[in-house]
């Protein structure tokens, strides 16, 4: 050992909180995000901040949850999730706290942030309809009400009730349509489905290229992902499709987001309000949401030309809170409807 060493093992005891103070620049994400360009916006911002990232991941669900039953010793400082309803449930349930940004308040539009801005929208992501270019577009379908059509008989792929896109698109047909026409509008689903529901929004965009259905719901970043895939052949499966974003005559195409909240008793608050803030740097949002195909939650952040060649369209900003509420009974209609 050298002097210092010596002197350092010595005095390891006395200093050990101050020492424990000078590495707590850690931030710790609890995430359900499972898209592989995230881990480059945390490396990005260690780079930047010198702030390590933890991250831990798991489904919504059981992180809301660790959260809940940690406590007070919870070391979660941020939760990063996808859906409104989540983060507004997250609030509910008393995890979070105000995240008291300017630059975020300047940066994320109102309606893409929580309550009392307890969380806050990083990207967006539209459910829309798709279908073969080469085949042109069904006839009469300009609305997700649409889908249910007698004359679609057959050709609808849309992966099962449970997921939880469609059960967060089922919860908007809900607040708009009411109970009644969102049972009818399921058993219509459930009637013109191309076969049983199975595989993600890749598979149903997949099986309608290859004709098993004239028309596809997805959500917008996949059909991105593989305009953007290193493989020739989503590269040309993407071009084939072309879209329809419902809705544009009345309330606009579903939109969900990714989002972050603020945990409540984060023991490194200092610390991830900044993490947040970085998130709405066009730096970030270039990697957050294009590297997922996502649009950003900026207002003027860059949006990839894939998407821009989609077209604009007339959205409904999602409703956290009226989402979660109507979650539980879109998903029993869907099931009682029929819709596996
Ligand atoms: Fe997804």
């Amino acid at each position: 050992m050298n002097r210092r060493q010596i002197l350092t093992a010595a005095t390891a005891t006395l200093l050990a909180p101050r020492i424990l103070r000078a590495q707590e620049r850690v931030v710790s994400l609890y995430s359900s995000r499972h898209y592989d360009s995230d881990r480059q916006l945390y490396d990005a911002f260690t780079q930047e901040s010198g702030i390590r990232v933890r991250v831990i991941e798991a489904n919504a669900d059981q992180l809301l949850e660790r959260v809940r039953a940690e406590g007070a010793n919870s070391p979660a400082d941020v939760i990063i999730t996808v859906d409104a309803s989540r983060l507004a449930r997250a609030q509910e349930m008393g995890l979070t706290q105000p995240i008291g940004s300017a630059v975020i308040e300047a940066r994320i539009p109102a309606a893409l942030r929580g309550a009392g801005g307890h969380w806050m929208a990083v990207s967006r992501r539209a459910r829309i309809i798709m279908f073969d270019r080469a085949l042109g577009a069904p006839e009469g379908i300009a609305r997700y009400e649409d889908l249910a059509a007698p004359r679609h008989r057959g050709q609808l792929l849309i992966r099962s009730s449970g997921n939880g896109y469609n059960v967060a698109l089922a919860a908007s047909v809900l607040a708009a349509d009411g109970a009644e026409a969102t049972e009818a509008w399921a058993r219509g689903i459930a009637a013109n489905l191309a076969r049983p529901p199975s595989g993600g929004d890749t598979d149903q965009i997949r099986a309608m290229l290859a004709g098993q259905g004239r028309i596809a719901v997805a959500n917008t970043y996949y059909l991105g992902l593989l305009a953007i895939s290193q493989r020739a052949e989503d590269r040309e499966a993407a071009a084939r499709v072309a879209v329809v974003f419902p809705n544009q005559a009345d309330r606009g195409t579903h939109v969900n987001i990714s989002g972050a909240a603020l945990v409540k008793t984060a023991p490194n608050r200092a610390a991830a309000v900044r993490f947040l803030e970085f998130m709405t740097t066009p730096a970030a949002q270039r990697i957050f949401a294009l590297g997922n195909m996502e649009y950003p939650a900026v207002t003027d952040a860059d949006v990839h030309p894939f998407l821009q060649s989609l077209g604009g369209f007339r959205e409904e900003a999602p409703d956290g809170p009226k989402l979660l509420a109507n979650s539980p009974e879109a998903l029993r209609l869907m099931q009682r409807a029929g819709w596996r």
